[in-house]
């Protein structure tokens, strides 16, 4: 196996039984030997810098009815709510003190922030804080808007293309959503010039391995500035409420052969994994991840934006979140840099 991971971290590729074998390894040895190589490979790059985002989920009303969330339009039992102009831009000046110079405007497809009022905010937030980048997380929007957003002064989109196979995206969401729709998005958002996160859940129903398969492909091709890849995690008000969580060691793996696909790729551990184990963000970056959004929503409406159930980190203060953060972060060797954390276009 030893020689695969070698074979991987020189030619970035593999034949599709060889990633089939990767992501059925098991022995512990393996495990650490692929998490080892990733790990290198992202020092090269990054050192051992970890770039930090600030996470502001501004709306959790939605017009989708996709199956896993527990935001999805079907649920009656969510408690919705906005964030004024105000709200959020006091949670920019919070994090600005804290050290954060990227801002993640994340919400539900709510089609009350409609373009003027999404230019606005960003409009304010860059004003506010002219060296910080603004990633938007608001979903599919038509091509004029995302031009609209990126000439106001957005940088970013992360838009997780969720999987890479359409036959299984049409058992993840209702008919009226479409996956050619979501991977057009994504295309033309490069187009545009914004530097584009994609990524999937591990462990989302009905997956297998030959759609990781199918998301390691697309990963490798689209070369995305950013994944963003988390478990599965089920929320109790959903259809899916009683499937399985998706595994640490299945994300773990995932990570560390998207590092080794894309040695410069912005690679975040993310609090779903944070959820599902509780080590679990320090482990993704001892893996091969270098970013962390951390949350900077009021506390008041944590809570309420309950994409799965037990996630962490809904009680404590942005500052209190950032210094158990930046401990956790030290405690496997890194440290948090203060930095807009942009993507690096090394070759190594
Ligand atoms: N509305 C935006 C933001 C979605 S929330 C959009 O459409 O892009 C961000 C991500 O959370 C989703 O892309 C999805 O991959 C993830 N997510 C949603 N429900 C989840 C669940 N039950 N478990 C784990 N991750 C989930």
């Amino acid at each position: 196996m030893k020689e695969l991971i070698d074979k991987l971290a020189s030619e970035r590729d593999l034949s599709d039984k060889e990633f089939l074998l990767l992501l059925d390894i098991e022995d512990k040895d393996d495990l650490e030997y692929l998490y080892s190589r990733a790990r290198k490979k992202r020092e090269k790059v990054y050192g051992k810098d970890v770039f930090i985002r600030g996470l502001i989920e501004f709306t959790n009303y939605c017009r989708n009815g996709c199956y896993y969330c527990g935001i999805n339009c079907k649920n009656r039992d969510a408690d919705r709510y906005r964030l004024s102009e105000e709200e959020i831009l006091s949670c920019v000046k919070e994090g600005y003190r804290l050290g954060f110079r990227t801002f993640v405007l994340q919400g539900g497809e709510d089609p009350y922030f409609d373009d003027e009022k999404m230019i606005g905010i960003i409009k304010m937030i860059k004003n506010e804080a002219p060296d910080c980048a603004v990633t938007l997380s608001i979903g599919e929007r038509s091509e004029e808007s995302y031009k609209a957003f990126f000439e106001a002064g957005a940088d970013r989109y992360l838009l997780r293309h969720e999987t890479a196979s359409p036959e299984h995206y049409g058992k993840l969401h209702p008919e009226n959503m479409s996956w050619d729709n979501r991977m057009n998005c994504l295309k033309t958002l490069r187009k545009i010039g914004y530097q584009v996160g994609c990524g999937m859940m591990v462990g989302s129903p009905y997956q297998t391995k030959e759609d990781l398969l199918s998301d390691l492909r697309f990963i490798s091709s689209f070369h995305p500035d950013m994944c963003g890849i988390g478990p599965f995690i089920p929320h109790k008000d959903t259809v899916f409420r009683d499937m399985p969580a998706g595994s640490t060691d299945m994300t773990l793996k995932l990570l560390s052969i998207i590092r080794l696909i894309h040695p410069d790729i912005l690679l975040p551990s993310t609090t779903a994994l944070g959820t599902v184990s509780a080590r679990g963000r320090e482990m993704g970056l001892l893996a091969g991840a270098n970013v962390v959004m951390p949350n900077l929503s009021p506390v008041s409406v944590r809570e309420k934006y309950s994409l799965y159930d037990n996630k962490i980190c809904t009680e404590s203060e942005a500052a209190e979140c950032i210094g158990c953060l930046r401990r956790r972060i030290e405690s496997v060797g890194y440290e948090i840099c203060v930095d807009r954390g942009d993507h690096r276009d090394i070759d190594v």
